[in-house]
């Protein structure tokens, strides 16, 4: 019953949230899509609002806020999220129930402590107001979660190398959206180093980072657009292979869908 449990409630450019936990409690990172669907997703885990200890927000894009208003206001949830994410979650036109006795405020490297769950932030590089992945640790165990970011900075990367399981970003195919129809400056936000991962950069890192600690890597965001879940993983499955990592003996490779929520993972 206090196995480790991860969800993927959803992904991408239309809405992500995460639950992680075990059997009884757990927390969110990040709501960004309808409360109900957050809900009815939870109720199947077995999971009511009231177990849910905090919500963990990686920084304040409508895609990842857009339901923290009314869980942390109406549900009395804790909302976690650093000073300046938390001043763009008030300025935010899509958080239509501001945020008053739920916000709760982290800094870099600081560590939350509910239950067994061990949450720590830590910065990575994009366009928000702030932006921040997180590790949970949990028992012996270290998931960390790095979505919405242009590039592996050295601080994202310490976290991501000690990881048993990740949330890793591969939003984009470099030749998709070369060749796609999006105009240039989007192209060029989406390229820059506060951008987006491609799945070449998150193949690269695996590869040269990997490690045997190294168990389960579920892909995060996929673009609708500029990606294919199929895409995804065989790049990042050839660069892995290049190392001779092999997907499905060292370690399982899973693409995240934008709407479906994945199936509930439970770990050893
Ligand atoms: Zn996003
Ligand atoms: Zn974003």
């Amino acid at each position: 019953m206090d196995k480790l449990r991860f969800q993927s409630l959803a992904s991408g450019s239309s809405g992500n949230c995460y639950f992680i936990g075990n059997a009884s409690y757990g927390i969110l990172i990040d709501a960004g899509i309808g409360v109900r669907t957050i809900r009815k997703c939870l109720r199947n885990l077995g999971i009511d609002f009231e177990n849910i200890w905090g919500v963990f927000v990686t920084h304040d894009h409508a895609d990842h806020i857009k339901s923290v208003g009314v869980i942390g206001e109406k549900y009395n949830i804790p909302i976690y999220a650093t000073r300046l994410t938390h001043d763009g979650i008030q300025r935010s036109y899509c958080v239509t129930e501001k945020l008053f006795g739920s916000k709760k405020h982290i800094a870099i490297n600081e560590t939350i402590i509910l239950g067994d769950l061990r949450i720590t932030a830590f910065p990575v590089s994009h366009d928000a107001s702030d932006n921040v992945g997180y590790t949970v640790e949990y028992k012996d165990k270290r998931f960390t979660f790095a979505t919405d970011l242009g590039y592996v900075s050295e601080e994202a990367a310490e976290h991501l190398k000690l990881a048993d399981y990740m949330v890793f970003e591969a939003n984009y195919d470099e030749y998709m959206l070369d060749n796609g129809t999006y105009p240039i400056h989007l192209k060029k936000r989406i390229k820059a180093n506060t951008g987006h991962l491609s799945n070449d950069q998150a193949g690269r890192f695996l590869a040269e980072n990997y490690n045997e600690n190294l168990k389960h890597v579920f892909l995060c965001h996929l673009s609708r657009e500029n990606n294919l879940p199929e895409i995804a993983f065989q790049t990042i499955e050839d660069h892995l292979l290049a190392k001779n990592v092999i997907v499905g003996e060292h370690l399982n490779l899973v693409t995240l869908s934008r709407f479906t929520p994945s199936e509930l993972y439970i770990f050893e």
